[in-house]
């Protein structure tokens, strides 16, 4: 600013005018209004190019106030520029609107210098300006863009979110979309300043999954797509994430990705899936599904070497009871049956109905040698069901074969061996449990009826 000053002073002193030094080239390549304003702010002198960027022949301008520029001339921000000016002796910079002469507005930037020159120290202003209106049309416009951009992602059913993970493996929450709100009754800032909060309301065992596909996606930088569950106030939703990675030079990753509430969709796959594997007249899973839990059960037996108690139970003379009392009469008897057994289990035990009057029960976490009473409580309770049917009370008694599941045996094999105490306990005279001799307690010999 200090050599423009010189050099523009040099300019009119008539110093260079011989040999164009630098202030001539400035002033007369400068792509901009320069004008010299007298205290008053009366235009004093403006450079060559004057009325292609500020629109005004000088001779319109010259002897006139500077102000009659501005496209609010009395009480534009021209008019405070040069007061501030005046007042604070400081110099002042911003953005002002102008009015050519034919009317068009334009924004210019503007700098405004005091001069002071000894020996009279008479006041002088340099007015520097320079046409921004195009960058700033252009930075509206983009600015516009953003906000529609802003608006329709605030409108998705759905969160669009950034996540970084730094080197040390530190997640933190950079964007959210407003849809976070609505999904988890966080709003984005207080999700991105806390990103643990966020992270909290995952249900812990999905929490690792999420880790663990992270930690993956890292390696790999492929795509990752998973299903969560958040535990929130009005109950536990179920949220689709699908995110991209990539890496950055500072070694942290970016994830850009989408959450998605998939909740209405996961019930319906469960629901279809419990209708698939349930048996509806007794409710217990059937055949099928009893294979496949039986086997993930197993699976995680295995990591524990824990061997799993298992029994086939067959319900005594039922076809007598069927030809006594009637067929409708044996679906009740299924059906009190099967809730009976649901009581005396616990919601983590497999229940099954494997064929007519056949059913497979699996206890989890229970050791082979606490299973006996456990199915001896079953046996008893099935006895005392006092079932009416067209005002008569009929009782029925279920006999138990048991066997005992190794952690890597084989189902066919230990079902087979449940089927053979069944077969005994039928022999013996029905309504009992029988099983390896080594799990018998002492005295027992079953009810025989
Ligand atoms: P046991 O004590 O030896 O088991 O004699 P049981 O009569 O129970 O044996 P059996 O296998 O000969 O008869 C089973 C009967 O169960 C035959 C069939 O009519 C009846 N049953 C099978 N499924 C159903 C069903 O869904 N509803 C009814 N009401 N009866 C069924
Ligand atoms: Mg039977
Ligand atoms: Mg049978």
């Amino acid at each position: 600013m200090e050599r423009i000053r010189r050099a523009w002073h040099r300019w009119l002193a008539g110093e260079e005018r011989a040999a164009p030094g630098l202030g001539d080239l400035l002033l007369s390549r400068y792509p901009g209004a320069v004008m010299l304003l007298d205290e008053k702010g009366v235009v004093l002198e403006v450079n060559p190019d004057f009325e292609r960027h500020a629109g005004h022949a000088p001779s319109q301008i010259l002897g006139r106030r500077a102000v009659t520029l501005d496209a609010a001339p009395l009480h534009g921000g021209f008019a405070l520029a040069l007061e501030h000016c005046l007042t604070t002796r400081q110099p002042w910079r911003g953005v002002l609107l102008c009015r050519r002469a034919d009317g068009a507005l334009r924004h210019q930037t503007t700098m405004i210098q005091l001069l002071s020159e000894p020996p009279s120290d008479t006041l002088r202003l340099l007015v520097i300006q320079y046409d921004v209106t195009g960058m700033r049309e252009r930075e509206l416009h983009d600015r516009q863009l953003l906000a529609r951009l802003g608006d329709t992602i605030s409108h998705l059913p759905g969160v669009v979110f950034r996540m970084r993970q730094d080197a040390a493996g530190r997640p933190e929450l950079l964007y959210a979309s407003e849809g976070l709100m609505a999904l988890t009754a966080l709003t984005p800032a207080q999700a991105m300043d806390d990103t643990e909060r966020l992270l909290g309301l995952i249900l812990e065992e999905d929490r690792r999954w999420l880790e663990m596909t992270l930690a993956q996606s890292l390696v790999s930088l492929d795509d990752c797509q998973l299903e969560i569950r958040l535990d929130l106030p009005d109950g536990v939703r179920w949220v689709e994430a699908r995110a991209r990675p990539q890496r950055r030079r500072d070694g942290s990753t970016l994830w850009d990705g989408l959450l998605i509430d998939v909740t209405e969709r996961k019930e319906e796959e469960f629901k279809v899936r419990r209708l698939v594997s349930t048996d509806i007249l007794t409710g217990a899973m059937n055949r099928r599904a009893f294979f496949e839990q039986v086997a993930m059960v197993q699976a995680r037996a295995l990591r524990h070497g824990q061997a799993l108690p298992l029994a086939m139970l067959d319900l005594d003379h039922f076809k007598a009871l069927n030809d006594t009392h009637g067929h409708a009469a044996g679906d009740l008897a299924l059906e009190a049956f099967a809730a009976t057994c649901r009581e005396c289990l616990r919601p983590y035990d497999l229940f099954a109905r494997i064929g007519g009057e056949e059913f497979a029960v699996l206890l989890v976490d229970t050791a082979p040698d606490e299973a006996w009473a456990i199915f001896e409580r079953l046996r008893e309770a099935v006895e005392e069901i006092d079932l009416e049917v067209d005002g008569t009370i009929i009782h029925f008694t279920v006999s138990l074969g048991l066997a005992i599941l190794a952690p890597d045996g084989s189902l066919d094999g230990t079902l087979g061996d449940a089927d053979r105490a069944l077969y005994r306990a039928k022999h013996e005279g029905r309504n009992r449990v029988c099983g390896p001799v080594d799990l018998e307690p002492a005295g027992a010999g079953g009810n025989g009826t």
